[in-house]
């Protein structure tokens, strides 16, 4: 049974406590922010280059020892050790997008108003505090801190408490590369610090990943304070298959799509909507492929689905199967937790499914996949539409008219046409509805955190016509 720690390192796979780490003190977080102010008065005067020789730095120790990253990910959360050490190199990946790119995305604008000078300039703000959860413990921080740093803001980081070693070794990152200390701080605090946080006045603004609660209670502190936020919250996007598709290929990555992270990816297919003339030959496949999953120890190379990352998330995956079973729902294959040590879930698909259950009307944070039947293009569509979540949609299908009904009439901050969701950083990323506001990666993502000043000046011949028009007055 998982113990209930403040901040701990407890490994899923066993259910083992690792570690424990106290919060800092009042009078530790006092000194914290004063750093942080101090660092940005210099950090916001280096250039654009300086700041992108770190960067890039930071990118190579994260490449060089993307192995360490990964195993401490995954001793932490349990995602197979695999996809954690590739998690470390997109970090890089990003790290080196924004390097390259901030000159140009952070370049004055000119504007045309007729008379004068006009551009827009992008100045930073200040700190920004990220609250971040554990399923990607590197890449959610890293695609919030590259550009906000690259900005010339600086960055305050309070992550998901299971996770605090990863939280350590981020700060550990950004200090060797050559950032000042103060840029890039980990404060290991527990969730209740952070709305007394917001309100303090050296915090210029917040963005947060995580569930639709603590987005709730980050936005209404924000508010409160009139300080700008960034929520990147749930989903339970849909993945629909018409009969054009290419089915194979469809099925293959239907199974990644809903298994990757142990199934505990925001943007992970959660709702397999199936056209009915092609649903039965999709889903004896789909069922076939989630069968074939090899579960086990994630530090294993060979393992494509490890643990859930707690007890508590487990058991909240087992009540939501469990009563969507009881309303009627159909259990495929899976539907229980795996017994013996740690949080691992059968890999589970479930059809049949009544519209008010919490397979169709929740979010299923693990390796629980929900199949639907659609008549056609509006009715995939209706049922995508049928939740209070707008990330992530991918569609099959290779009509053309049908993909354009789709990405016109799916409501969510990202569609893919014949393949899966994934973040990239040369693409906005972000929701609609109960999944959030403010886009995070590509040019968008930099600019959500600066302060988009309009700048006119005037010419010397209009200043002077006008002095001429101020005197004969
Ligand atoms: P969570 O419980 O909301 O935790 C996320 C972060 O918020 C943690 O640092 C947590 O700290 C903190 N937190 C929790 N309650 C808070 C509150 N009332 N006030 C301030 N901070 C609070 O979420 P999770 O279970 O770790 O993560 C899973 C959720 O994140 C899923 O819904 C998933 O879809 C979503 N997610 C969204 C995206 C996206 O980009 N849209 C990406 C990844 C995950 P403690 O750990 O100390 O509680």
């Amino acid at each position: 049974m998982e113990r209930t720690l403040t901040i701990a390192t407890v490994n899923p796979a066993t259910g083992e406590l690792v570690r424990e780490f106290e919060a800092i003190t009042a009078a530790e977080l006092e000194r914290r922010l004063g750093m942080s102010v101090s660092a940005f008065a210099t950090h916001r005067r280096s250039s654009i280059s300086a700041r992108a020789e770190v960067m890039r730095e930071a990118a190579s120790i994260l490449e060089k020892e993307k192995r360490r990253f990964g195993e401490l990910m995954t001793l932490e959360m349990g995602k197979p050790i695999k996809a954690a050490i590739a998690e470390a190199a997109k970090c890089a990946t990003a790290c080196r997008y924004y390097a390259d790119n901030a000159e140009t995305f952070l370049a004055d604008r000119p504007a045309d108003t007729g008379s004068g000078k006009s551009f827009v300039a992008f100045q930073p703000i200040g700190a920004v505090l990220a609250v971040m959860p554990w399923n990607f413990p590197f890449w959610q921080v890293f695609r919030f801190a590259a550009p906000a740093l690259m900005a010339g803001n600086v960055g305050l980081l309070k992550h998901a408490s299971n996770v605090p070693q990863c939280a350590l070794a981020i700060e550990e990152i950004f200090l060797r590369a050559g950032f000042a200390e103060g840029v890039f701080q980990t404060l290991l605090l527990a969730s209740d610090a952070v709305a007394p946080l917001i309100a303090d006045a050296r915090i210029a603004a917040v963005t947060l990943t995580g569930s639709e609660g603590a987005g709730r209670s980050v936005a209404a502190a924000a508010g409160t304070h009139l300080k700008k936020s960034v929520l990147e919250l749930g989903g339970s996007d849909p993945f629909i298959v018409m009969p054009s598709a290419d089915l194979e290929r469809a099925v293959s990555t239907a199974v990644t799509a809903r298994m990757i992270n142990n199934g505990q990816s925001c943007i992970a297919a959660k709702r397999f909507i199936v056209h009915s003339a092609i649903c039965e030959n999709f889903l004896e496949a789909f069922v076939a492929g989630v069968k074939k999953i090899r579960i086990g120890d994630p530090m294993d190379e060979a393992t494509e689905l490890g643990p859930l990352a707690t007890a508590a998330i487990r058991d909240e995956l087992h009540r939501q199967v469990m009563e969507s079973v009881a309303g009627g729902a159909r259990v495929v294959c899976g539907g229980n937790p795996r017994s013996g040590a740690g949080f691992f879930y059968e890999p589970t698909v479930l059809d049949r499914i009544p519209s008010n259950s919490p397979a169709a009307r929740e979010e299923l944070f693990g390796p629980v996949a929900s199949v639907f039947t659609a008549r056609d293009v509006d009715d995939a569509i209706a049922i995508a539409n049928s939740t209070r979540f707008g990330l992530g949609a991918s569609a099959w299908t290779s009509d053309p008219w049908e993909q354009q009904r789709f990405v016109a009439g799916i409501e969510s901050g990202v569609v893919f046409i014949n393949e899966m969701v994934a973040s990239d950083p040369r693409l906005p990323f972000g929701g609609v509805k109960r999944s959030g506001y403010g886009r995070e990666l590509s040019d968008f993502g930099i600019h959500e955190f600066v302060n988009i000043k309009s700048v006119k000046i005037a010419d010397k011949k209009t200043a002077s016509e006008r002095d001429a028009v101020n005197k004969s007055e």
